[in-house]
């Protein structure tokens, strides 16, 4: 259903200002105003002018990103979020480029953070048991993909209009490729309060007994209110985590104190298994044999998929990554370098063929009555699309990439008639029929601004 949610049209006879016009971003998403900002982007709520529905968008800096070296981080996420497909995992829709921000178009979470419920006061333990499960169904999930969070907590838990879990935030997951030869994780990462002993000796570590730590930590912080260990001495805090210092609230029912104390085991050799959890009197409690087999579903499903290895090394995955390493790497991540000096072209990265592509240019060129020759050398294919008088209306030139990939590039004649040809018409031919979202990379250097 189309969302409302842009700047009202001010009222005649009214002595309001009349507001400014909304920022619209790649001509098709228009900006509504910032719903949070993280360690290195800034979130806003914006409306795809395409279809009315209302999506996130997440702004980091391409600047911010090279200078922190966090361009690994960036492609990992893409890379694992537009992998993922489960109802409790925030949907990445697409990634956009302009020359100085990647955007990634998210699934909508209205609700907010978890973090702000509990905030509030804790829940009882009906409501904690709802959201735990739903967050258990995500990470089984991924799990069972090889794919390890590595930084749950309530602040990376979104709630969509219906109060359902979001888990977000993979810019710190890890993939099977990061197992060193021992079979363990070794990088550091999580956030202090959240983090497993088993990360602070160095060591190494399971990633999967990791996130079932900080699961263990959610759940905690859920039914009481407050973190499970906590001192303003962060050495002191991490010697209550090695040793599993923590005490349950009163209020704790005998069952939950007992799974939360299997969460929080600080062996990991003895800490409860996902599968264990499952079979949990506290966690399987009113649940029907429907809903539990539901639940489980990640387990059964794709399993021998992720055995295989097909969920990670399938060409396609291998194709997709190739071209947001592209946008991502480019430079500094700035495409200026990968495509030479800056030029008001526009530009995408494609899996078809160049002659697919531009047969589709040549046939909306006939439809238009426009002359459209080709032109090609060593690498490169293009056309030129003229006039009835011979005038140039606009140029594409195809460039192949490693991978099976190319990049399709388009420049106007100069002219408004040219530039709203280009726009309109020819812009979407290149493009084709509409691929599934996430599926190509965009990369504009003019994100416009249409009022
Ligand atoms: P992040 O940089 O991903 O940690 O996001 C920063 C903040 O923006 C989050 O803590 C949320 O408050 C908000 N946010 C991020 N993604 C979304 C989303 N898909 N829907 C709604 N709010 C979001």
């Amino acid at each position: 259903m189309p969302d409302s949610g842009g700047p009202a049209a001010p009222k005649s006879g009214s002595r309001e200002l009349p507001r400014p016009a909304a920022k619209v971003l790649f001509g098709r998403f228009e900006l509504v105003r910032l719903l949070g900002f993280g360690a290195s982007a800034r979130v806003y709520l914006a409306r795809d002018l395409r279809s009315g529905h209302s999506v996130a968008l997440k702004a980091i800096p391409k600047g911010r990103v090279a200078k922190n070296s966090l361009s690994h981080n960036v492609v990992r996420e893409i890379a694992i979020m537009r992998r993922l497909r489960h109802p409790h995992i925030l949907r990445l829709l697409e990634v956009l480029a302009s020359r100085s921000k990647i955007y990634f178009v998210l699934e909508l979470a209205r609700g907010g953070e978890l973090f702000a419920q509990v905030a509030r006061g804790r829940l009882p333990e009906d409501i904690s048991r709802r959201y735990f499960r739903q967050l258990l169904s995500a990470v089984g999930y991924c799990h069972s993909r090889g794919v390890f969070h590595r930084d749950l907590k309530p602040e990376n838990l979104l709630l969509d209009d219906a109060g359902n879990l979001k888990v977000s935030d993979f810019g710190l997951s890890a993939v099977p490729e990061q197992i060193r030869g021992d079979g363990l994780l070794h990088t550091l990462c999580g956030t202090p309060a959240y983090v497993a002993p088993e990360i602070l000796d160095r060591k190494g570590y399971d990633g999967a007994k990791v996130d079932v730590w900080s699961c263990g930590v959610i759940l905690y912080v859920l039914n009481a209110g407050y973190l499970p260990f906590n001192d303003p001495n962060l050495m002191a805090m991490y010697r209550k985590i090695y040793r599993g210092e923590y005490r349950c609230p009163k209020w704790t029912s005998p069952e939950l104190r007992r799974l939360i104390g299997r969460l929080l085991d600080p062996n990991p050799e003895r800490r409860i298994t996902v599968d264990g959890i499952l079979r949990d009197p506290w966690f399987k409690k009113g649940l029907g044999e429907e809903e539990r087999t539901a639940l489980a579903k990640f387990h059964l499903a794709e399993t021998a998929e992720a055995e295989n290895g097909k969920f990670w090394k399938s060409e396609e995955a291998d194709r997709a990554l190739n071209a947001f390493d592209i946008i991502s790497f480019a430079s500094g991540l700035d495409l200026s370098g990968l495509f030479g000096p800056p030029s008001d072209r526009e530009r995408f990265i494609s899996a078809e063929t160049a002659e697919a592509i531009l047969a589709r240019a040549e046939d909306m060129g006939a439809k238009e009555g426009l002359v459209v020759r080709r032109r090609g050398e060593k690498g490169l294919a293009g056309v030129v699309v003229e006039g009835q008088i011979g005038n140039l209306v606009a140029s594409v030139v195809v460039r192949r990439l490693a991978g099976g990939l190319v990049v399709v590039e388009a420049e106007d004649g100069g002219g408004a008639a040219e530039m709203f040809f280009l726009k309109e018409k020819l812009w979407s031919a290149l493009k084709g029929p509409a691929t599934e979202p996430g599926s190509s990379a965009s990369v504009t250097d003019r994100p416009r601004q249409v009022s």
